[in-house]
């Protein structure tokens, strides 16, 4: 499918910010260098006062890399786009100087958000429909609001500027190939269909455990946490893609609307204190790195009790799961890293009598960057074949030419939100956690510990060694 760029001016707020130098421009180098995103605008806009210059420099460090390995159109367009580009230094939550920026750029208008969340919301709200050129997009980063409640008030803020479909809610962790990988997998073969259900999956796991600790990131994640971080949107949604009925098209309607319908069946029952779990890592070694104890990471104040490994147990209340437990796990410092969904299939009704050996339930893993099939099976051992063994069926899934970020850019730029959350889902998101921020606040789920570079709390069944 060749996408159309409908966006003519890319429009950074906060070009000094580690997600437009670390993630963002290198994304959008690779667009550029594939020819996908011809005749772009760039512009940059910040609170500090860098010249033109600093401001090219970055752009010019960050298109390096994909520069060096482009073919001529592609390094033209990547010439064309650092030559040209412009930086302009306002405060963007004041009333006029954005609106003044934006009168001058030529339209339509992707305006991304790369800034603090608060700061994202006061812009939008001092924003007023008619400062927009036609066709505007609004590219918001997460966290989208902090509950349900804010969440819908900035929904509310951005319906008043621009029409939903033309609000990009972020959301990166699963890139497009990936997304596509388990609808294929899903729908474009029999086989699975008929066993994707409550009478035949005795539970789901949806892993993401990083064998990083907090890397100086305390200012943002001391205040988020394991849950907010990563479960509260990013698990959420592999979670949707695993359970989901099939959609009749691709398109972004269809898709999103069957991720709502899901999302709105999921919640996390009480006794919270069966269902979730959270813990926070102490002093370890990861690799040959010494880790201090999360409390002792600098930036962090240990009064906020934040956890740094959390799990909670997901319902999904429908025909097809009732009774499936989706259990969704993510963890800092953890001594092996996983990102993978792991399907459990309950055991055979009979196994014929005669079988000797481990008769352990099927398996099908689903890993993700880089994208990894793998089918446990029970098959006949080697040399006495009534004794059964396991085999695994593996296969390696084509992994995407863009950076995460690169696709990203390309569902903006073309006016494509397929992988764009939609509003009632970010609402819905936070509505499924929101019980559990609660009583985790008031302390009635004990905080646990493990060691950095351990595989998490001892006793925890979804640990690696478990
Ligand atoms: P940073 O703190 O590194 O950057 C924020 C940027 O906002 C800076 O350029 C800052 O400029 C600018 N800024 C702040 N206040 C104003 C203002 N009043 N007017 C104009 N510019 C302003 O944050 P990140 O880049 O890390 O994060 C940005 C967003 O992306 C956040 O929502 C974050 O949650 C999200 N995100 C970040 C990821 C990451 O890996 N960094 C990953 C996923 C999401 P100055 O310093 O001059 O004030």
């Amino acid at each position: 499918m060749t996408n159309k760029t409908t966006v003519k001016t890319l429009l950074i707020l906060g070009a000094s910010g580690d997600l437009t130098g670390r993630l963002l421009l290198p994304g959008l180098a690779g667009l550029l260098a594939s020819g996908r995103a011809d005749g772009l605008q760039l512009v940059g806009a910040g609170s500090d006062a860098w010249t033109e210059e600093q401001w090219r420099k970055r752009v010019d460090d960050a298109f390096e890399a994909a520069s060096t390995k482009a073919e001529p159109d592609g390094k033209a367009a990547l010439d064309a786009v650092a030559g040209s580009t412009t930086y302009h230094q306002l405060d963007v939550t004041a009333d006029g100087p954005l609106a003044g920026l934006l009168s001058q750029l030529e339209g339509p208008v992707a305006i991304y958000f790369a800034l603090p969340p608060h700061i994202s919301q006061k812009t939008c709200e001092v924003l007023r429909p008619e400062q927009l050129p036609p066709g505007t997009r609004l590219v918001m980063e997460k966290p989208f609001g902090s509950g349900e409640e804010s969440a819908r008030a900035l929904n509310k803020t951005l319906g008043a500027l621009v029409p939903e479909d033309h609000i990009h809610r972020v959301d990166h962790f699963l890139g497009k190939a990936t997304v596509l990988n388990i609808l294929g997998l899903r729908f474009a073969n029999r086989f699975l269909e008929p066993v994707w259900n409550r009478n035949h999956v005795e539970k789901v796991e949806i892993v993401f455990d990083e064998d990083l600790a907090l890397e100086g990131r305390a200012r943002y994640y001391d205040t988020a946490g394991a849950l907010r971080d990563m479960v509260q949107s990013h698990l959420l949604h592999v979670l949707a893609l695993l359970a989901l009925d099939a959609p009749a098209t691709l398109h972004e309607r269809d898709l999103r609307d069957a991720i709502a319908t899901v999302l709105r069946a999921s919640s996390i029952k009480a006794p919270l204190t069966d269902t979730t779990r959270r813990a926070r890592y102490t002093s370890g070694t990861l690799g040959d790195r010494s880790v201090p104890d999360y409390t002792a990471e600098e930036g962090v104040d240990p009064a906020r009790n934040t956890e740094t490994l959390a799990e909670v147990q997901v319902s999904v209340d429908n025909w097809r799961w009732q009774g499936v437990p989706f259990i969704l796990r993510s963890g800092k410092a953890i001594g092996r890293k996983r990102k993978e969904a792991v399907i459990t299939f309950r055991p055979v009704p009979h196994l014929p009598t005669g079988f000797t050996g481990v008769d352990s339930p099927n398996q099908l893993r689903i890993g993700f960057g880089p994208d990894v099939l793998e089918l446990h099976v029970d098959v006949n051992g080697p040399g006495d074949v009534f004794s059964l063994d396991r085999a695994g069926l593996v296969a390696e899934l084509n992994s995407p030419d863009l950076l995460p970020y690169g696709e990203v850019l390309e569902g903006i730029l073309t006016g494509d939100p397929l992988l764009s959350v939609r509003g009632d889902t970010a609402e819905d998101c936070w509505r499924i956690i929101e019980p559990v921020l609660q009583a985790w606040a008031e302390n009635s789920v004990p905080m646990e510990e493990y060691d950095a570079g351990s595989a998490g709390p001892r006793g925890w069944s979804t640990n690696a060694d478990g």
